[in-house]
């Protein structure tokens, strides 16, 4: 078994919204702003190579949107999808599982592709798509405050390719002998947090859990979360147990650090030194 960093570049939000109700003269200095506010954030996805399986976790924003749309978020850096997985031998068919932590654009964008003649259609045709009935019932019924993250294009085409398959919800679901998945509700319902064991180790892929290393003081939930204080409960238990298991946290969003594995300081469980997924 093998984890690659797969980078997709960078985009940029809003600083305040990404840090909620910590105030700016104290979140700039985690990640300085620009002069609109706005602070650059990675798209960092996780490629598994799992016996005959080459599973990717989450796919970045993809590139089919108007330049109105990439106008608001500012796709930049020199990464793309295929350029990573290029670097490490691979190509985009060879994807047999693209795994869904959630539909919102910035970690499903990657999915659908526009095709030459004009039709929305798999990225990965040879991959299938998982996702789970709670959350896909969620993303395509969504609420007002909500919708603008859940873009029809990305998802809908996914089910009509016939490719989308589920994933049971259960408090702890097996997706592979190495790979566990752990649902939290706070963010959008039913996300998924994918913990690998790798080399003795557990890894896991933050998704929007924990967007950042600066996203570890517990008050620091995002802004576009559907349901802070749930957030807030889902981080105090994560972190806890992930301090006491010593796992290895992987951060989708940070555009500094891939990993990092915690430490208790007397202000409580913060990030110890950033390192490389390679250096595991
Ligand atoms: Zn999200």
């Amino acid at each position: 078994m093998k984890l690659y960093s797969i980078d997709t570049g960078y985009f940029k939000l809003d600083g305040g919204a990404m840090f909620g109700v910590v105030p700016k003269s104290i979140w700039q200095r985690l990640n300085p702003p620009d002069e609109n506010n706005l602070c650059s954030w990675a798209l960092r996805c996780l490629l598994i190579e799992d016996g005959d399986r080459l599973i990717l976790i989450d796919n970045g924003m993809g590139n089919k949107q108007d330049a109105k749309f990439f106008g608001h978020y500012h796709l930049h850096g020199s990464e793309t999808l295929d350029g990573s997985l290029e670097k490490h031998g691979f190509h985009r068919d060879d994807v047999t599982d693209v795994l869904l932590t959630h539909l919102h654009f910035d970690h499903c964008g990657g999915s659908i592709e526009r095709s030459s003649q004009g039709m929305l259609v798999p990225a990965f045709r040879n991959a299938v798509y998982w996702s789970n009935p709670r959350h896909w019932k969620w993303a395509t019924e969504p609420n007002e405050r909500e919708k603008a993250s859940f873009l029809k294009e990305n998802i809908l085409p996914i089910e009509q390719s016939g490719q989308l398959r589920m994933v049971e919800v259960a408090s702890e679901t097996t997706f592979t002998g190495n790979i566990s998945i752990r649902f939290v509700n706070g963010h959008t319902d039913a996300m998924m947090i994918p913990h690998i064991n790798y080399n003795g180790k557990v890894v896991v892929f933050m998704a929007d859990l924990l967007p950042s290393v600066g996203h570890i003081p517990i008050p620091y939930v995002m802004a576009y979360d559907m349901f802070p204080l749930t957030t807030l409960q889902e981080k105090k238990d994560f972190l806890q147990n992930a301090l006491d298991n010593q796992y290895i946290l992987f951060f989708e969003h940070d555009p500094a650090y891939e990993c990092c594995s915690l430490q208790l300081t007397e202000k409580g469980i913060r990030g110890g030194p950033g390192f490389l997924l390679s250096d595991i």
